[in-house]
């Protein structure tokens, strides 16, 4: 591509849109160069977010066939699943991002440190708002012709009075305070006028939480004790620091394969961290923590007094997110943006604004793709579809179908099981069809979410930029409005469809692989092979480069433990 200056955004001297806002555009004089004229012609791209979504799609884009401009509040991508080992200081902070302005510069693209506020989707038209050098918040109107959100999501408070007393592990900024809370504590422990009661309380770390993120952080903590406390502080004794990790399900790390997650709890209670299953908390004080646990069929609330509380409860939806959501009749789901198979927000005008990563979810009509599955077998037995009813194995025969091709609709389809035989009991034994279907249309909504990782939004930004790439070689130069074109996404693309690579996770010198029917866990080796692998889907040579000197700087010299 020709190495064209880059226009600047800059303020347009006519406001518009519902709030009468000034819009930032790329102003090009008559005398400027032709290139930076057909530039500024491009269809204009606006990506919110720089995370796994949005970076997938900046680096599958290929230059020079959109007006590229990113809006995120923060200016680096993260990768989110080292996260945990900068809490300790396994890592530093450093290795874990990269500035995005050099992913947007390959697309001569735009980047503004802002934060998306609302789209007025009838005049495409993105408010953002930024603070500006005096301090002041200062809103404006960014146009675009295509709208990406890829927003991820916040940490779900799930209700929970006293959060406040609780970190959270999302940002490179949670990463930092982690760091400085733990090692705050433990020097707090060492001072002279500390109680010993008190010094049990702030060393007694509880992890709200036991999914990946939860489990990582309380290992990686584990590791930090047993192979740094003793270098760092001799007058702290193991058996004074507890660490508990309070799970409202059965088992820790339950989207795992059943086995992998027994081995997870086999292992922490090996290492002395405690994990209470089957507890919900309740309230979160300044010193302690109350959850309540099931005993001989009644709810019982016990307490542990903590020094340091980690929430890690799952994924809720922006705050951005929620306002899209509620302006959009056609969006029911209020866990997440809806979008079709191809990816684009459901309720917004066709082909003009998709929704990727954590804040979105794919509606994929579970339901009436078991209804054709079900007109299937009947033609296979040569009975009239709409007549047929069916007994309880032939509802598995149908669901195993269906399980095959959706396999994150094995709980969901668990369900249908004991709603079937709810159904059963009053229904002589079988299902006619309009029931089956009423009972899954009831179900459907709930059948569709994809799992919240950056796994599927990476897969979720390269497929959206292949399709942009074959939507630009089929109409050059051509806006999403311009003209009546129909439906081009599906035209010029297949549908997205996700593919579960598997899932890992680091349990503190050991490490587990859940790759669907390839399932295995162990040590050193493990993990060994856990690091090559984030390694390898790190970013760039320079944060591969910094992760490995990271690694052996530790093995040689251990953790560096320090707050600032
Ligand atoms: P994000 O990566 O969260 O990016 C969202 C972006 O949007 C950010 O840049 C944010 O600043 C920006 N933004 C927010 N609001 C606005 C706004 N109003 N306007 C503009 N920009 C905005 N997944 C795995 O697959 N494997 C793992 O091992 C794994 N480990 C994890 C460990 C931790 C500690 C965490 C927190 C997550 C982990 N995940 C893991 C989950 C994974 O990180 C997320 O699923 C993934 O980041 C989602 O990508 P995304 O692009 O949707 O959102």
């Amino acid at each position: 591509m020709e190495d064209i200056p880059v226009s600047e955004l800059a303020l347009n001297p006519k406001r518009g849109g519902p709030k009468n806002l000034p819009i930032a555009e790329v102003m090009v004089d008559d005398d400027d160069s032709e290139a930076m004229q057909a530039q500024r012609d491009k269809p204009k791209l606006v990506i919110l977010g720089t995370g796994w979504g949005s970076v997938a799609l900046l680096k599958t884009l290929n230059p020079g066939d959109y007006h590229v401009t990113v809006v995120s509040p923060v200016n680096y991508f993260l990768f989110t699943p080292m996260l945990p080992s900068a809490t300790v200081g396994t890592l530093s902070l450093k290795s874990l991002v990269e500035p995005v302005r050099r992913i947007v510069h390959r697309l001569r693209g735009h980047f503004l440190k802002a934060e998306a506020e609302d789209v007025d989707f009838s005049s495409k038209l993105v408010e953002v708002s930024q603070v500006d050098a005096n301090g002041q918040r200062q809103n404006f109107y960014l146009p675009y012709d295509k709208l990406v959100i890829a927003v991820g999501s916040i940490t779900n408070p799930h209700g929970v009075k006293g959060l406040e007393y609780c970190h959270t592990l999302k940002s490179i900024d949670d990463a930092r305070q982690i760091k400085n809370r733990v090692t705050d504590n433990m020097e707090l422990a060492c001072l002279p006028t500390t109680t010993d009661e008190e010094r049990k309380r702030l060393l007694s770390f509880v992890v709200c939480g036991g999914g990946p993120t939860g489990v990582e952080f309380a290992a990686e903590l584990y590791d930090l004790l047993n192979e740094d406390l003793r270098k760092n502080f001799p007058k702290i004794l193991r058996n004074e620091i507890s660490v508990h990790l309070i799970q409202s399900r059965g088992h820790i790390l339950n989207t795992y394969d059943e086995a992998l997650s027994k081995y997870a709890e086999a292992r922490f209670a090996h290492d002395s961290v405690e994990v209470l299953t089957n507890s919900r908390v309740k309230e979160v004080r300044p010193d302690k923590i109350l959850f309540t646990q099931q005993e001989n069929g009644k709810t019982v609330t016990k307490e542990i007094p903590m020094g340091f509380c980690l929430w890690s409860t799952g994924v809720a939806q922006t705050t951005f997110a929620q306002k899209l959501a509620k302006k959009l009749e056609s969006q029911n789901n209020k866990h997440a943006l809806e979008t079709d198979t191809h990816l684009r927000l459901i309720g917004a005008p066709l082909g003009d604004v998709y929704a990727i990563g954590d804040c979105s979810t794919v509606q994929n009509n579970i339901a009436d793709h078991m209804v054709a599955f079900l007109r299937t077998i009947a033609w296979e037995k040569g009975k009239d579809p709409e007549k047929v009813h069916l007994n309880f194995s032939e509802w598995r025969d149908l669901a195993d179908r269906v399980k095959k091709r959706f396999p994150q609709a094995a709980n969901h389809l668990r369900r249908v099981d004991r709603l079937f035989e709810e159904y059963d009991r009053d229904h002589s034994g079988t299902l006619d069809f309009d029931e089956l279907h009423e009972l899954l249309m009831q179900i459907d909504s709930k059948l569709t979410s994809l799992p919240a990782t950056a796994q599927r939004a990476n897969q979720q930004g390269e497929y959206l930029g292949r399709k942009f790439n074959h939507i630009a070689k089929a109409m050059p130069g051509m806006r999403a409005n311009e003209v009546d074109y129909g439906d081009l996404d599906e035209a010029v693309y297949k549908a997205f469809k996700y593919q579960h690579l598997g899932s890992l996770a680091y349990i503190g010198n050991a490490a587990i692989f859940d790759f669907g029917g390839m399932n295995f866990a162990g040590g050193l080796l493990a993990v060994y092979l856990w690091r090559s692998i984030y390694f390898s889907q790190s970013v760039s040579l320079r944060t591969r480069s910094l992760l490995a000197m990271d690694w052996t700087k530790r093995a040689f010299f251990g953790r560096d433990i320090m707050s600032f």
